[in-house]
């Protein structure tokens, strides 16, 4: 796979070239060339020129079928996109053929549908009289773009989370530069192809490569003609991306980092608990940001928990691998941590030896702590990688009072079978998202985003394009 920018409709390789490495055993995948300011520069003017060309003076409606148009492309290429996400992430081909190529032709699909359930005027109200001697008036609502937006995405779920951004952005009639991880550039170019055949004006959409800070990423974000930036991310980078962006006053939607809990109520189906946190720890490798990190179970059934869990996390097999040699050191060190903090390792806790190419590649073992403190770094920062720790609990208010004890709050999962239970703790868990007896069940109309350090805003449905719209009043003196 070649990564090339996209840029005003045409494809470049322009910026020094670093290696794309295969997380699965550690070989060359390719180039990646590096996005000067230059190349970012004229991404961010094809983007505007776009925006005051054909694209802008589009209705919602051709909007809409160039959205179907760019969903049927990846649906043609579906095998194509497959293998580029699997090389690039080390991901399984189910989970890519699953969840990410669906999801991207989901996402293009939902809000072509959602286009038309819109209305771009709403009338508000008629007013007579309002204040003394003002007389009536007629104030009415239109939504209008943003502007060029910009799209920095991570490079765990790579394709599925850029589109579930891009095409919100595109249907409300933004243009969009889109900056995928240097991690994963693959399905981002191929996604430019698609664009590309499917006739969208150029400029529409581009795509720069590059690293993020001091380079493409920040060069994007700080630039003055991007009228909003759209991110998913860690924590620290969504403050420097903020900081970076203060001067212009861009507004950001912002999905970043959690350290998950989940709370296991004792009249819960344990078995149904376990099989789910067995999900939630481990899917992707722990590589999702809602992932379970923290696991709180009432104390009658903690033992007995946390044996199946490790047991299960013990004869986990054909798990794939951390993103990069660094992201693996980066969870290795935490491994060690934790045994310095003085956790009780009951699986894993290592690397593992495949006696196969897979020794090139970057794995972890999917690991289950107890014994720690709540104070411990292992227990309060995010690791992203297949790893929880376990703590038992002698209530509700002290469960809910350990799950809120965070800095961050993305997203939580509560295993019980007591309704009146999960319908009084659910609102009282501060994340974004509660699932209860169920994990990573997820309805794309629902506000979907994190509380405190997890971010800023909500996507989903209707939620995104809030975002990607601005309401204008317009008042008539009648
Ligand atoms: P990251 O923050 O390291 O990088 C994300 C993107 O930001 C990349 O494209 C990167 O190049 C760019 N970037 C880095 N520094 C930058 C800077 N100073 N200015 C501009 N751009 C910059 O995140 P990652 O390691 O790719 O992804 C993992 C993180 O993402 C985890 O923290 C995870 O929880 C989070 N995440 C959150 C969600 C969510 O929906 N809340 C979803 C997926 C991942």
């Amino acid at each position: 796979m070649k990564a090339e920018h996209y840029v005003g409709g045409t494809f470049r390789t322009d910026g020094a070239p670093f290696p794309l490495i295969a997380p699965a055993d550690g070989s060359e995948l390719g180039a990646v060339p590096e996005a000067t300011r230059e190349v970012v520069d004229d991404a961010v003017t094809a983007a505007r020129t776009a925006l005051k060309g054909p694209w802008g003076a589009l209705g919602a409606q051709e909007r809409a079928a160039a959205l179907r148009t760019v969903a049927d492309g990846i649906q043609a290429r579906f095998d194509e996109f497959v293998e580029a996400e699997v090389a690039d992430t080390g991901r399984s081909r189910e989970f890519a053929s699953t969840v990410d190529v669906p999801r991207a032709v989901g996402n293009f699909r939902a809000y072509a549908d959602l286009l038309y359930g819109r209305p771009e005027r709403a009338y508000m109200t008629q007013v007579p009289g309002w204040s003394s001697g003002a007389g009536e008036a007629l104030n009415y609502t239109v939504r209008r773009p943003l502007g060029v937006v910009a799209v920095v995405s991570p490079w765990n779920l790579p394709l599925l989370l850029s589109t579930w951004k891009i095409a919100p952005a595109l249907a409300c009639g933004n243009t969009v530069v889109l900056k995928p991880s240097e991690e994963t550039p693959s399905t981002a170019t191929l996604l430019a192809r698609v664009v590309h055949d499917a006739g969208l004006p150029d400029g529409v959409f581009n795509v720069v490569h590059g690293h993020g800070a001091g380079a493409a990423g920040e060069f994007l974000t700080g630039h003055p003609g991007v009228d909003a930036i759209a991110f998913t991310g860690e924590s620290a980078t969504g403050a420097a991306i903020m900081r970076n962006a203060a001067d212009h006053v861009t507004p950001l939607s912002f999905e970043l980092g959690g350290k998950n809990p989940a709370l296991v109520f004792a009249d819960a189906d344990l078995a149904a608990a376990v099989d789910g946190t067995v999900r939630s720890t481990f899917t992707h490798s722990g590589q999702i940001c809602l992932c379970t990190e923290r696991v709180y179970v009432e104390r009658p059934v903690f033992e007995e928990f946390t044996e199946r869990l490790a047991e299960r996390a013990k004869a986990l097999g054909g798990y794939g691998p951390m993103i990069s040699a660094e992201h693996r050191d980066k969870v290795l060190s935490y491994y060690r941590l934790a045994r310095d903090e003085g956790a009780e390792v009951v699986a894993g806790g290592g690397a593992p030896e495949f006696g196969d190419d897979r020794d090139k590649g970057f794995y972890v073992q999917p690991t289950v702590l107890t014994g720690l403190p709540e104070t411990a770094r292992t227990v309060r920062e995010e690791i992203f990688g297949p790893v929880c720790h376990v703590a038992p609990f002698d209530t509700e208010d002290e469960a809910l009072a350990l799950a809120n004890d965070s800095p961050y709050g993305l997203a939580s999962t509560l295993w019980t079978r007591d309704l009146s239970r999960a319908h009084r703790v659910a609102p009282r868990v501060e994340t974004g998202i509660v699932w209860v007896n169920c994990w990573n069940l997820r309805d794309l109309r629902t506000p979907f985003g994190g509380v405190k350090a997890s971010g800023i805003g909500r996507e989903g449905g209707e939620y995104s394009l809030d975002f990607f719209s601005e309401p204008v009043n317009v008042c008539i003196q009648i």
